[in-house]
């Protein structure tokens, strides 16, 4: 049944879109100052449209953090959201600019359109919707979008103890969030943590004409052979000391989240997989992305790759390597533990780059916060939703969280297909909508929910 709120959503959905490509075409990549200082001040112009009181919180070389806080009632939501973006190269694999937002069958294809700038916006027209139909938010609403996430919120913690007010409150809305290939809302209750390290490797002053491979040593397979240590065919990290700190699941937890629907036909066929990774069956992939820490190569450089041939003993090689983290891993010792495991292994010569961490965040399922947000996503979308421990991603949910053990989820509408991360990223309109009108209920919702 048609209500007030849809009309007023449906009534704005062009000018709304027309909103969602202007943010998108700023082109905000961790590398441009400037189009991050653009995008920090169009949200917080978007912000006090929407009726928001808005701030920027700036630290020397730091992307400033926007604040906006509306409404007022007993409890406190805190949404957490960035307005930069990962680097949209390779370009010639985008269809259309990733810049130069385009809607094409319902869809809008950009760069950041769903991480996250579609979800930031979302949640600020919510209000600019629940405010136009109901009047004041029964809740305080406090918007922290940071300029930072895609490179690992290294200045977050930092923002933040500014003012310890901005982490006071009583839950948080996590980044993002998705529905299936069903279109069952998928609500994440946390997020991974991460190392992201560099190996570099120097074994000859020059390179070398490869006749001498008898007596010179080879970068690249000395990179090579250290990473071969580092984690065995299973998929289980060689590394010592490494899951010392991880947290079990309780067999509740596990039960769980064996019970969630999980279309392994769909991930191989999007990925074009006959199976998946270390042999791993269905029950174990689920197990395993939510509980599991991992150990991935990003990319490998060394000699030569050109066209053509040429023999050649690389002198130098490198890599960069990231370690997704569960609670309670803490990033800076995992860092220590790699470089310990590579001297023990007897590669000293191997250097370590510490690139950056983030701890993991797992939150509570029983809070009236994930209640009521599971209430407004199954409302709006119409399906079962699910609640899922954690997201295979990283986002700083314990730099927001930890202080006050806040309970935090996920309310999006980003798809299997949304391409986040890669070329075409896009978001499906009609999901928006209704992410839109989830978004505004749980504003109502929230207040009184047991
Ligand atoms: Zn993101």
């Amino acid at each position: 049944m048609r209500d007030q709120l849809d009309a007023y959503i449906t009534e704005h959905a062009e000018r709304w879109t027309e909103e969602l490509r202007e943010l998108c075409a700023i082109a905000s990549e961790a590398t441009d100052p400037s189009a991050l200082q653009q995008a920090a001040d169009w949200c917080e112009q978007r912000l006090r449209a929407a009726g928001c009181e808005t701030r920027q919180i700036a630290l020397d070389g730091v992307p400033s953090l926007v604040v906006g806080e509306t409404g007022a009632g007993a409890r406190t939501l805190i949404g957490v959201q960035h307005y930069d973006v990962q680097p949209a190269v390779p370009l010639e694999l985008w269809t259309t600019p990733p810049y130069d937002p385009a809607v094409r069958d319902g869809a809008v294809y950009a760069r950041g359109v769903d991480d996250n700038k579609g979800h930031l916006l979302l949640r600020i027209q919510a209000v600019e919707a629940y405010r136009a139909v109901f009047g004041e938010l029964p809740i305080r609403m406090r918007f922290l979008i940071e300029g930072e996430e895609e490179s690992g919120s290294a200045s977050l913690g930092r923002l933040l103890a500014t003012d310890d007010a901005l982490t006071d409150g009583d839950g948080a809305l996590k980044e993002g969030g998705s529905v299936d290939s069903s279109g069952r809302p998928q609500l994440l209750l946390g997020g991974k943590g991460i190392l992201y390290a560099e190996l570099r490797v120097r074994t000859l002053a020059r390179d070398a004409h490869s006749g001498g491979a008898t007596h010179l040593p080879n970068a690249a397979w000395r990179l090579v052979d250290a990473l071969s240590t580092l984690m065995d065919v299973r998929g289980r990290v060689r590394i010592q000391g490494f899951y010392d700190d991880v947290r079990d699941p309780s067999a509740e937890e596990r039960a769980h989240v064996a019970a969630l629907p999980f279309d392994a036909d769909e991930v191989k066929r999007i990925y074009g997989l006959r199976g998946f990774a270390f042999g791993r069956g269905n029950t174990d992939v689920r197990l395993a992305s939510q509980f599991e820490p991992t150990c991935n190569i990003c990319g490998i450089v060394s000699g030569f790759i050109d066209d053509g041939t040429k023999t050649v003993i690389p002198a130098e090689a490198s890599c960069k390597i990231d370690f997704r983290l569960v609670p309670d891993q803490d990033p800076e010792r995992i860092a220590a533990l790699v470089r310990a495991h590579l001297d023990r292994h007897g590669f000293g010569d191997i250097e370590s780059v510490y690139k950056e961490g983030t701890r993991p965040y797992r939150g509570r399922r029983d809070d009236p916060l994930v209640r009521a947000v599971k209430a407004a996503a199954e409302e709006a979308f119409g399906k079962d939703a699910h609640l899922v421990p954690t997201s295979g991603g990283t986002s700083p949910m314990w730099t927001v969280c930890h202080r006050r053990a806040l309970a935090n989820v996920t309310l999006g509408m980003g798809h299997p297909g949304s391409a986040a991360h890669a070329p075409d990223e896009n978001i499906i309109l009609a999901n928006y909508w209704k992410a839109i009108r989830a978004t505004a209920r749980l504003y109502s919702l929230y207040a009184t929910q047991a």
